[in-house]
């Protein structure tokens, strides 16, 4: 596709700041506040406050708004997925990431090379975002979180029905279900109404603000309800979403003999699971799994990947068993709460 005779590290680079386009001027998701942002999605270890310009999708630019008090002081730029803009030399478009809602990866192509940061992303369907676009580029940048052939992430489907039947089977209990707050909370809504669970599901107070930035969205969660407004409610047999910090704490106290549900993609591991005091494990991902990373490696079809957060190690091999020349790429400030 493009010159051979151009490095792509020349210009698209890591710096302590995060990753930086120097004929752009602009970082991808730096870790600190900059000049000039491009910004992949809304989760904390990506979107960050205090940018004197973001550039993000629209829906991305509401969550942050949400998040950091509407960000009076940032100049915000908003890019649909099916447009483009120029920053300095470059041409920049934002391609769904099927991550969460908003979600893109960035891709940028500089003197006919095309290098493609895919952020955050998963290959599954998702009702809250459209899916994953593979894009043909010269660079791709990928994620590791769960970069290990040991995970493959089970149907959402079969999960949702696991958390179902326990409902059937202790009617009198209430079901305590951990979910980040950002995409996941939403996603196992949708998943619930998809599995014919019509009911009134109960939120705790730190997911309720996002639910509704979905909802104004367009994105149905059908009957939610903050858990601190409901008047006698016994919550037998309820289903109540809280952050999966919350099942420990002082707050699920109020609950009739509370099952402690959690999804993420890290209930496969049962250690974590443990840690995170789950009864019910549920392995639902916003992340794509070995199979779907390396799935992606194939379509997307770049002669170079990047690897970063994650376990990096791994998919460098195997990418390049593939044919790929990858390196991994390291960029501090990554978290892997999202799971
Ligand atoms: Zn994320
Ligand atoms: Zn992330």
């Amino acid at each position: 596709m493009a010159t051979d005779s151009l490095n792509p590290r020349s210009w698209l680079y890591p710096t302590p700041r995060g990753l930086y386009c120097e004929p752009g001027g602009f970082y991808v998701d730096p870790a600190v506040a900059v000049d000039r942002a491009v910004i992949t999605h809304g989760h904390g270890d990506h979107a960050r406050p205090g940018h004197r310009a973001a550039l993000a999708t629209p829906e991305t630019l509401a969550i942050m708004r949400a998040r950091f008090e509407g960000m009076p002081d940032t100049a915000q730029q908003s890019l649909k997925y099916s447009e483009t803009v120029r920053l300095g030399e470059v041409e920049v478009r934002l391609a769904p990431a099927g991550h969460i809602l908003g979600s893109a990866q960035a891709v940028l192509t500089w003197r006919g090379q095309r290098i493609v940061v895919s952020g955050d992303f998963k290959r599954r369907p998702d009702p809250t975002c459209p899916p994953f676009e593979p894009v043909p580029c010269d660079v791709f940048i990928t994620e590791a979180t769960f970069a290990l052939p040991v995970f493959h992430h089970p149907s959402d489907a079969g999960e949702i029905g696991k958390l179902l039947r326990s409902i059937t089977t202790f009617p009198e209990r209430t079901h305590l279900v951990g979910v980040y707050a950002l995409g996941k909370c939403q996603r196992v809504i949708r998943l619930l109404r998809a599995a014919g669970y019509d009911k009134r599901i109960w939120l705790h107070g730190a997911l309720v603000s996002l639910c509704r930035l979905y909802q104004e969205h367009g994105i149905d969660l059908g009957d939610v309800a903050p858990a601190s407004e409901a008047i006698l409610e016994t919550f037998r047999g309820a289903i109540v979403l809280c952050p999966p910090g919350a099942i420990a704490d002082r707050w699920s106290r109020r609950f009739a003999e509370p099952i402690s549900a959690v999804c993420s993609g890290w209930m496969g591991v049962r250690a974590r699971a443990r840690q995170r005091g789950a009864e019910l494990p549920l392995v639902i991902s916003d992340h794509a799994d070995w199979p779907e990373l390396s799935q992606t490696l194939k379509d997307v079809g770049a002669p170079k990947v990047w690897v970063t957060h994650g376990r990096e190690e791994a998919l460098v091999f195997h990418a390049r068993s593939l044919g790929i020349e990858a390196e991994a790429l390291h960029l501090g400030g990554r978290d892997e709460e999202d799971g």
